[in-house]
């Protein structure tokens, strides 16, 4: 190793910048903007996964600063939700956030991003979020009314050129777009695939609520999905769906929802058809509601090759 690789591999081994409040977020980020260099934004929760970190290293590769913010937000949790033991570990989360080339981490305490009297929300209505709710019980309007709220904050407080999130949470990424597109938030919204362990589960922060016995259960939902995207180009989407709910059941597993819509609006549909659809899920297994989907891209045509 040369001079230069050991600085950087240092580098690569050290801390990313923490920052607590927006001002010192501005300041840190003024250069860059100052040189006219690109910021990439990486929000995320936290406990970091492979599929966090496939967001930063893609923002590293595009952008002059990256950022990763970190926050537990509390208005996207419903009344019975996970909030409170949802897991956390700071250290952890700034280490492997450096590793993957964040410059900085910011992580707001509660009160920076909510003081006292904090009184608006950003709804983004109709279909896009009507729709694939589960269990109202559990997740209600509100989930989507926290998440675009405290987005569009984290756009206000960062002003990235582009922001990265995942697939795995494809409601989301499709609330989201809808949401910088109506109110004119000048960002560019990158979509990338989900990041899965070796048996086919979707990484999540949440998979570490599963004890080994659901840990293996949870194994049906990818296999189900799959199930959906080999059968329903000749079995039609209905037949298919039916396979994938029974691969669930046999597992012990009865979904909060497994629906086929429409991947660009989430309109219903019956059949695949010319535009892509979405086969999204969302199952209790054990200790952890776990959401999965599949995209099916339409086949080529002779008409549309
Ligand atoms: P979270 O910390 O769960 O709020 O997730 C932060 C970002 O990481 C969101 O944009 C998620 O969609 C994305 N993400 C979470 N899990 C995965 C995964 N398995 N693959 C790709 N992206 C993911």
């Amino acid at each position: 190793m040369n001079l230069l690789e050991l600085v950087d591999s240092a580098n690569a081994q050290g801390d990313a910048k923490l920052l607590r409040a927006r001002g010192e977020l501005r300041d840190a980020l003024a250069p860059t903007r100052r040189e006219g260099g690109a910021i990439g934004l990486v929000p995320t929760m936290g406990c970091l996964h492979e599929g966090h970190l496939s967001l930063i290293r893609a923002a590293r590769a595009e952008c002059d600063a990256v950022v990763m913010s970190l926050f537990v937000n509390p208005t996207q949790f419903g009344p019975g939700e996970d909030l409170e033991r949802y897991p956390r570990d700071e250290q952890r989360d700034l280490r492997l956030a450096a590793e993957a080339g964040a410059d900085f981490v910011y992580a707001p305490p509660v009160e920076e991003v909510y003081p006292d009297g904090f009184a608006t929300q950003v709804e983004v209505s109709g279909e896009l979020t009507g729709v694939l709710d589960g269990d109202p019980a559990r997740r209600g309007p509100e989930h989507f009314r926290g998440v675009a709220t405290v987005v569009a904050k984290l756009f206000n407080s960062v002003g990235p050129d582009v922001a990265w999130f995942g697939q795995k949470d494809a409601q989301q990424a499709l609330v989201i777009r809808r949401m910088a597109r109506d109110l004119d938030f000048p960002v560019r919204i990158e979509v990338l695939p989900i990041v899965r362990e070796a048996d086919g589960l979707a990484m999540s922060s949440r998979n570490a609520y599963l004890d080994p016995r659901d840990r293996e259960r949870a194994t049906a939902l990818s296999r189900a999905l799959r199930l959906v995207e080999e059968r329903a180009p000749a079995e039609g989407l209905a037949a298919a769906l039916a396979a994938a709910r029974a691969e669930l059941s046999a597992a012990g597993l009865e979904p909060e929802y497994l629906e086929a819509r429409d991947a660009e609006d989430l309109s219903p549909v019956s059949e695949l058809g010319r535009r892509p659809v979405l086969v999204a899920l969302a199952v209790q297994v054990g200790a952890a509601r776990l959401i999965d989907n599949v995209l099916i891209e339409p086949r080529p045509t002779q008409e549309n090759p």
